[in-house]
This record gives C-alpha cells, structure tokens and sequence, in this order.
C-alpha cells in the first residue's frame, strides 16, 4: 500500500486465519436458540404420532351418514367422548358415533371426523346434517414425517419453529455450535459507569455498551466486564482473570500512542497480540492476537465510540460469524445512489455512517453526522456505512456506492 498501513483485507484475513470454529456441544434447546445445528436430525418418531382428529366434533363411520342433509338430517346415538389425551379400546360401532376434541387419538372403526359446526351438539344423541367424506379431519399418523427422516439438516440455524421441531420429537438437548462467550473491556481512567457521576474531565462508558449489545446481536454471548482504569496491573489482573471464562476478548481504548494506552502496554508484553496501522477511516489503530494457552482471540480496539463500532461491524463480527459457523462471514453490501456529496481520506477505505432508505423502488443513502469518530449522536442517528474504497476520495451527489446496511439481522 506504499502508506506503511495494512489494508484492511488483510488485517481481516489475518482475523479469519486465526479464530476458528466452536468445537459442537449438546445444548439444552432453549440454550441452542439462534445457533447453528451441528447433526443431521434423524426423527425417531413418526409425525403426526398416531391418527388424530383435526376438529373438534365426532368420529363417525362415513357410510352411516351417506344420506345426511339439512333437509333429511340423520341422528347417531353418542357412544363416548374422547379427549385429547386420553383413547379408548372401544371401536366405533355402526350407526353409532364419538365425541372427539382436536388431538384426540381416532378410535379404530371411524374413518371421518364431523366438525361440531355441522351438527345440533348432542351429548347423548347428535343430529348431523351433512355427509362427511372417508378420511376427512383426519391427520394420519406418519403423514409429514417417518421414523428416520432427517428433518433438520446440519447448519441449520436453530430459531424458534426449528427448536419447537426438536421438541415436537422429544428432544432435550441438541448438538449444536455454542454460542461465543466474549467479555468486553473499557479501559481508561476517564470513564465513569452510568448511575455513577461525572467530575470534571470525565465521560460516561459508552463502549462496553454498544460493544456487549453488538456482540449480542451477533449471536454471542456477552460478558460486560465495565471499567478497567489506565493502570497496567489491573488490567493484567483482570485479563488473566476473564480468560478462563471467554472464548473471546474485547477491549476498547488504550491503543493509540498516547502515554497512557496501557492496553498496548501490556499486550504487546503477553499473547500474541500485534498493533497495526490499518487503511481505514474510522479505526486506524487496532490491536488483535490471542491470549493464553487456549490462544483466545483478543481485540484491542480503538476508544473513540465510533471507531470501536466500526471495528467491530468490520472485524469482531466476522471473527464471531467464523466461530458461530455462520456464513456469509461479512454483511452484504449493497448498491445505492448517494443524496449527498461525501469525502473521503485517500488511501484508507472510509465507513460514513448514513441512513439508507428506499424512494421510488431504489435505495438512497445520504450521510449523517460527520467524520469526526467522537460523534456518538451521529451515529446512533446511521443505520448504514457507505464504504468508499481506498483509492475513492471525493463523491459527488447522485453517483451509486456501496452501503452496509446495518440493521438487517444476519443469521
Ligand atoms: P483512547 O483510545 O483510549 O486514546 O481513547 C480515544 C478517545 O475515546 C478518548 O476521547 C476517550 O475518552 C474515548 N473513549 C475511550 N473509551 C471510551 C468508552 N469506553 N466510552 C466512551 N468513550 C471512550
Ligand atoms: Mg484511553
């Protein structure tokens, strides 16, 4: 890149070529929601279980009710009532009939069910006014799926309907991608939490907000650690104390050249992890490697707000989509035509925040807040980054460029 910078494919690159795969574990369902299924899922039942009713009415023998008809209604005594739960040995027998509610297991010798709606009610007796036809309200067992069959494929992504699949088989637990634990750090002697207050010189954390909320969204779970000040033996101390716990670490600020980026200091003396000059604009500086024996991936991001949230949308989530198993590993960029101009540093490859929207059938990008990586209200302001590529400096009004939508959930 002739800048001393490294681009930032390959800072990705080296992100990707590091962090892998989560080894697959059984997980209680619930736990299992929005992962990816490791295990082709064999059913050991058959689906539905067993002949049921779909309605709740009576269970009759067709032929019985061959002539029934508003005008000429045929009336059946009522043998029994059958609720969902419950069965019974006694066959229907001719010209006679059984209540049945939905679910309810058809009892041998009925092959229709005829909806309550079509009848006067009867308990004893009932009164029915139309014919049914052979098999109708009928849910037979076996119909959707047989001992055997594979009715979730592996990396099948687990969310609510295929969760409720597993336990419609009865299963417990499922093999499936855990999600990532990641801790996220603020470090600076600057920050105070919310509901604590402010003195002079001093910011609320916003990072390990914004950063625990990514990380969530991303499928991770997150583990805010808070507030570790400027001070190289505590956050010593309390990276040795997360790394048993994180598949992942993150941490803002501290990485700049100032005097007191204590995140480099320490760092740069344990793991692996480098500092590097990246091509972008916000983020320049990011530190990554891994810590410990288990070799946990660390993040050191920068700790303006909006660098910290551009680096995790350009480098953390793909790392945690590559740990998920989750693919595409990067949001889709998508095409739209600019509202506004826009410049751009030469030489680095810029993410402005914007609001993306559709006007008449096409997608319009118009940038918001400023360069500035401090403007945390313009950014809360963007669901988008226009990525305006490296060699591009200026934008005019009207020209097509490529947006990363920022709200559409990936799953
Ligand atoms: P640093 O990377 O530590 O030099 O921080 C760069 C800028 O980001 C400084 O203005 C910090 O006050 C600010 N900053 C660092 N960490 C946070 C945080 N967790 N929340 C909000 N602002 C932060
Ligand atoms: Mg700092």
């Amino acid at each position: 890149m002739g800048s001393g910078l490294k681009s930032v494919d390959a800072h990705l690159a080296d992100i990707l070529s590091t962090v892998s795969l989560l080894v697959a574990r059984d997980l209680e369902l619930l736990d299992a929601q929005g992962c990816l299924l490791a295990e082709d899922l064999a059913s050991p039942l058959v689906l539905p279980p067993f002949d049921n009713s779909s309605m709740d009415g009576y269970a009759v023998r067709s032929a019985d009710l061959r002539d029934a008809d508003p005008r000429t209604p045929v009336t059946l005594p009522v043998a029994g009532d059958i609720a969902a739960g419950s069965v019974t040995s006694d066959p229907v027998r001719p010209g006679t009939c059984v209540r049945i509610m939905t679910g309810a297991q058809l009892p041998a010798g009925a092959d229709a069910v005829v909806p309550v709606e079509w009848t006067d009610g009867g308990l004893a007796k009932v009164t029915i006014s139309r014919p049914p036809v052979a098999g109708q309200h009928i849910r037979r067992a076996g119909e959707e799926v047989a001992v055997g069959d594979i009715v979730l494929a592996a990396g099948t992504h687990l969310g609510p309907a295929q969760l409720g699949l597993l336990a419609a088989v009865g299963r417990e637990k499922v093999r499936a991608r855990p999600r990532p634990r990641v801790v996220v750090i603020s470090t600076g002697s600057e920050l105070v939490d919310v509901g604590g207050s402010l003195s002079q010189g001093q910011i609320f954390d916003s990072n390990s907000y914004t950063l625990t909320a990514a990380v969530r969204e991303a499928g991770a779970t997150a583990y805010r650690m808070g507030i570790v000040p400027d001070d190289a033996r505590l956050l010593q101390t309390t990276l040795q104390d997360q790394l048993s716990r994180a598949d992942m670490i993150i941490t803002s600020g501290g990485v700049s050249v100032g005097a007191y980026d204590v995140v480099k200091e320490v760092l740069a003396s344990i793991g692996t992890v480098r500092f590097e000059r990246v091509a972008m604009q916000p983020g320049m500086p990011q530190g990554f490697g891994t810590l410990g024996e288990e070799r946990v991936p660390i993040f050191g991001l920068p700790g303006n707000p909006v660098s910290a949230f551009v680096s995790f949308e350009v480098f953390v989530r793909p790392a945690l989509r590559r740990m998920l198993g989750a693919e595409p590993i990067t949001r889709p960029l998508v095409p739209a035509t600019l509202t506004a101009p826009l410049r751009a540093p030469a030489g680095k490859r810029a993410f402005a925040r914007a609001r993306l929207a559709a006007r008449d059938g096409d997608r319009v990008v118009t940038p918001v807040g400023g360069p500035g990586s401090h403007l945390v209200a313009g950014l809360a302001a963007a669901n988008a980054l226009v990525v305006v590529p490296e060699e591009v400096s200026e934008l005019a009004a009207g020209e097509t460029v490529r947006v990363m939508a920022l709200e559409r959930r990936q799953r």
